[in-house]
């Protein structure tokens, strides 16, 4: 019988030999075409790249006519090679013009071949050209002949990528590689970035692609498959909390993947055909994910994601990780993954970071909410981001619209170019009003506080001119933390807090989890509406536990400084209450153990549940203060879901049943001398920032980067004009105008900055 291996594996080291030799890139094609030609028997041998426009160009030809090279081209899905192409599928035809989609091309004198071969030049899915054989016989190209075609299609998917043929590429014809895509994502982090894709997981670059000892190479992939069960074995062994449900599933189904004999048994084939080890898992992979791009069942796509990504685990397996090193990292990185961890986005140079780009991940995702608090603009479910982009593209985040742009045009660039230096200047109008003392045109000192939650949000404060921190959502060190944070975690954490502070004030908010707020080590039961569920301060007042470990944490933290403290989701009086006794309990065990204890002490509760509009004469002489949740005051008053999208037009801080609401809390809170604060999102936009004044609201505390707009606003406002004109309007019955429109004519008559 013959060796069908030695067919392929001679021609691959005699393409090695020609990569090698010192040739110009159209030599080297010409040289490599004819290789293919002989070795495969085949009087025509012909290599068609992919153009940005979407027009596959002749690059090289044996057999065909050569005044054709170059000028030959087809559409993406027109003949066969188009055809090719577009479905990233080989064709094998032993009477080639008899097929629907055959074209002729005069120029290429091809009529007299019947049968033709054809694979497409693959790259992480992606086809970059195709790599045809044809014969004058009618024949059948056997199935180990296509192997060994798409196996050569390797070697030139690397010419492209890396860039060589770019020397014989017309000025205006740009190969698909640089094409600009556009991605429609979801927008999770406000602002916009330009800069240098960096992947997150570089793709393993194989490089060693042809191989030398055959048997070697498979034991290679043999030891590795082995490690990677293993591995699997491994996670799937490990009782750990966070690793039931979903987590479970995909490594049971990677499991399966790792023992496919027919995934084994195409590596293997790749291997006799003459690659490396890595090299056949990349080739592989590479097939998958051009079946996978043309999969529309969703559930067999999950499934290939999942070989995918165990292709990418095996292939670390082999040759570790990619280079991805410090030194050629960018100024002004994109990073693109298909999803990381809040910890690996920390491990970056924030300084070097322009946005962040993710193919999966929520709004919720743990890595979402540092890089917002890092202030990073974010897309994420951009399909397919990982596989279209390369390293160093050029590339622009569009977190407040959602989009991403990679490669973009001349035009487009400077257009986002513009933008951003536009928003630069007002940054820098803002900055200039960081010492300026917020104060209304009629004297009225206002208290402009910000958010924060994490350590890496406290630089924010100097940049911002903030007085202080209105709310610091305790939560968020345990929503990133692999395992509950332990008491002297958290005490160390709190004090960092208010070291970076320095003299400013900080309220701490208890824990607000559950909800969308998931602790991953702490899940409770699935619940219907875990809006309306086990959260908050129910979950602290029914697990005592957690509460007293974090009040007793804060005390100790804030030992001779001020400590201002509140519970969330307070909906009844009484839980305000039995959490101050809470409270005290910790206070008298610190002071019988001779702790120093805090030099001051204040105790409020937010206001964010409706129930509380009907105990509000009881709450503010409860509480020593009061801040207004106005992000879930609005959405139970109103019952609507601040994360959905479908009724976010509907989720307008505006309307006047929720201004009147916001004005009978100011007023009683008033009456009581209760110090009343505003800490939801609405505080940071400068319009509803100055509806708050009207109300009498004097104090708000928002995202840093509503501080300077907000400060202009005020700095430019009447208060009691705006007051006598805003109390009337809410009042108003009937078909009023909206209460924004009417603001917004306000702020311009009275030109007000906005
Ligand atoms: C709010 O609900 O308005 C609030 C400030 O709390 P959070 O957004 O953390 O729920
Ligand atoms: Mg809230």
């Amino acid at each position: 019988m013959r060796d069908l291996s030695a067919g392929p594996r001679v021609l691959l080291r005699r393409l090695r030999e020609l990569m090698a030799e010192p040739l110009d890139p159209q030599e080297r094609l010409d040289q490599i075409v004819r290789q293919i030609a002989q070795n495969m028997v085949a009087e025509v041998c012909s290599f068609y790249v992919l153009r940005a426009d979407g027009v596959l160009e002749l690059y090289a030809t044996e057999g065909l006519n050569p005044g054709s090279v170059h000028l030959a081209q087809l559409k993406m899905g027109q003949g066969l090679v188009g055809t090719i192409a577009a479905s990233a599928r080989p064709l094998n035809l032993s009477d080639a013009q008899t097929h629907p989609a055959f074209t002729y091309l005069p120029e290429t004198g091809e009529e007299v071949y019947h049968s033709f071969m054809g694979v497409p030049i693959l790259r992480a899915g992606r086809s970059l050209g195709v790599l045809v054989v044809q014969n004058k016989a009618r024949r059948n190209y056997r199935e180990d002949e296509v192997e060994a075609l798409e196996t050569t299609a390797m070697v030139l998917a690397e010419m492209i990528a890396t860039g060589e043929l770019k020397k014989i590429t017309r000025p205006g014809l740009e190969l698909d590689l640089s094409r600009p895509v556009t991605i429609d994502g979801d927008g999770y982090g406000e602002g916009i970035g330009l800069g240098y894709v960096v992947l997150h997981e570089p793709r393993v670059v194989v490089t060693n692609l042809l191989n030398e000892d055959m048997d070697l190479e498979l034991k290679r992939l043999d030891d590795a498959l082995g490690s990677l069960r293993i591995s699997i074995d491994d996670m799937l062994s490990r009782r750990d909390v966070s690793m039931e449900g979903e987590h479970r599933e995909v490594l049971e189904a990677y499991r399966m993947f790792a023992h496919d004999r027919g995934w084994v048994r195409k590596m293997e084939e790749a291997i006799r055909n003459g690659l490396t080890a890595e090299a056949a898992v990349e080739k592989v992979q590479s097939d998958t994910r051009a079946r996978m791009l043309h999969l529309t069942d969703p559930y067999l796509r999950e499934r290939l994601h999942d070989f995918d990504d165990l292709a990418n685990r095996l292939l670390r397996q082999l040759i570790g990780k990619g280079p991805g090193s410090s030194e050629d990292f960018p100024d002004d990185a994109i990073i693109v993954a298909r999803g990381m961890g809040a910890a690996e986005l920390l491990d970056y140079t924030r300084a070097n970071i322009r946005g962040l780009v993710l193919e999966d991940g929520a709004v919720t995702s743990h890595v979402v909410i540092v890089a917002r608090a890092m202030d990073i603009p974010v897309v994420g479910q951009a399909a397919g981001i990982v596989s279209l982009a390369e390293n160093g593209d050029a590339i622009i985040v569009d977190g407040d619209d959602g989009k991403v742009h990679l490669r973009p045009l001349a035009d487009l660039e400077s257009a986002y170019a513009e933008k951003v230096k536009f928003r630069a200047k007002r940054q820098e109008r803002f900055r200039e009003l960081r010492s300026v003392e917020p104060v209304t045109l009629d004297g009225v000192k206002i208290d402009l506080m910000m958010n924060a939650g994490l350590l890496v949000d406290l630089p924010q404060i100097e940049e911002s001119g903030a007085q202080g921190i209105g709310l610091f959502r305790t939560e968020l060190q345990f929503m990133i933390a692999a395992t509950m944070p332990k008491a002297d975690e958290q005490e160390r954490f709190y004090h960092n807090v208010l070291r970076q502070c320095g003299n400013r004030p900080v309220t701490f908010r208890t824990l607000d989890i559950g909800g969308d707020k998931v602790v991953p080590y702490f899940r409770a039961a699935d619940e219907e509406n875990p809006a309306l569920g086990w959260r908050a301060i129910r979950l602290s007042l029914d697990r005592p536990g957690l509460l007293r470990t974090q009040l007793r944490a804060l005390l100790r933290a804030t030992a001779g400084r001020d400590l201002k403290l509140m519970v969330p989701m307070v909906s009844e009086v009484w839980e305000l209450r039995e959490a101050r006794q809470l409270l005290h309990r910790e206070v008298r065990h610190l002071s019988r153990f001779g702790h120093h204890l805090p030099r001051s002490l204040q105790f409020g509760a937010m206001l964010e549940v409706p129930s509380l509009m009907w105990q509000l004469d009881e709450l503010m002489e409860e509480a020593d203060f009061v801040s207004v949740g106005s992000n879930d005051l609005f959405q139970f008053a109103m019952a609507v879901d601040r994360g959905n999208a479908r009724v976010s037009e509907r989720f307008d801080t505006l309307d006047r049943p929720f201004l009147r609401m916001l004005r009978q809390i100011a007023e009683t809170a008033d009456r009581h001398g209760t110090p009343l604060t505003l800490c939801g999102e609405m505080a940071a936009k400068p319009l509803a920032a100055m509806a708050l004044m009207g109300l009498g609201y004097r104090s708000i505390s928002m995202a840093p980067a509503g501080i300077g707009p907000v400060k202009s606003m005020l700095l430019s406002l009447d208060v009691s004009r705006l007051q006598a004109f805003l109390l009337e309007e809410i009042e108003r019955t009937g078909e009023g105008r909206p209460m924004r429109e009417l603001l917004a004519e306000f702020a311009r008559d009275n030109d007000i900055s906005l």
